[in-house]
């Protein structure tokens, strides 16, 4: 019989320390080590909770070389909590390399479900939910860039895109070139203190970019409505 520990992947909030659940604080609780994209944030956040846990980096530039040391921590039995600094790890976020490696060495992953900004500016944009598309972070240049705004510009789902507010209006202006005048939603530092959805077409959001009326700080997810003659 094997006795591999489990392997958690765990969401926490996006912002507001309450939006965590009971389900993710148990199993945080009750994990060997804590799997954590950047240590000193899990720590403060999971300090906040009352948990002290054992912290391991895991992310992009050491995956290679960590990937091997949590099979072997799993296959001792041990229950490992994958978190990233803010909503579901995964999403734009260090976890896919481990959570494929695990599966292929039979190890149980079980996903512990909470925020991400994807579901949460889309349940509040008004745009149709019933069908949508998310890009991450779009390419600055290249070919996937350009394959990405013609999608856009061809889909009649709602489009998604994670954006840093350094390059949110030439983001806003390549769309434009590709999809006309479309109606969009920026969703701003979602469940924070300053949070704002600023609703309406591209023009009048470069308008109000320029008439320094949007705040662009922060954290920033861009929901683009679908195009309506598909
Ligand atoms: N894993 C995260 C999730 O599930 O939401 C996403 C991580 S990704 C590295 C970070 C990006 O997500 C930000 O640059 C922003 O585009 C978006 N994001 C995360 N938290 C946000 C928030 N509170 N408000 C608005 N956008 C947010």
């Amino acid at each position: 019989m094997k006795n591999d520990g489990n392997l958690y992947v765990i969401s926490t909030p996006i912002g507001n320390r309450d939006d965590i659940t009971l389900r993710a604080l148990q199993v945080l609780k009750k994990c060997d080590i804590i799997a954590s994209e950047d240590t000193r944030h899990s720590g403060s956040l999971m300090s906040h909770y009352g948990i002290k846990g054992t912290f391991l980096s895991y992310n992009d530039r050491n995956k290679n070389r960590r990937i091997p040391l949590i099979l072997n921590m799993l296959k001792e039995g041990k229950n490992i909590g994958l978190v990233s600094d803010a909503g579901t790890p995964l999403i734009s976020d260090p976890g896919y390399q481990i959570v494929q490696a695990a599966i292929k060495e039979n190890i149980e992953v079980i996903p512990i479900p909470g925020p991400s900004a994807i579901l949460t500016a889309l349940s509040v944009s008004g745009m149709p939910t019933d069908a949508f598309a998310f890009y991450g972070f779009i390419p600055k240049k290249g070919k996937r860039r350009k394959l990405i705004l013609n999608s856009i510009g061809n889909t009649w789902t709602t489009s998604i895109l994670f954006e840093s507010p350094l390059r949110i209006k030439e983001t806003l202006k390549a769309i434009y070139e590709y999809c006309g005048n479309r109606k969009v939603v920026l969703a701003r530092e979602l469940t924070k203190v300053y949070e704002e959805f600023v609703r309406g077409d591209i023009e009048i959001l470069l308008q109000k970019i320029d008439n320094n009326e949007i705040k662009l700080k922060g954290e920033i997810v861009l929901l683009i409505e679908g195009n309506k003659n598909v």
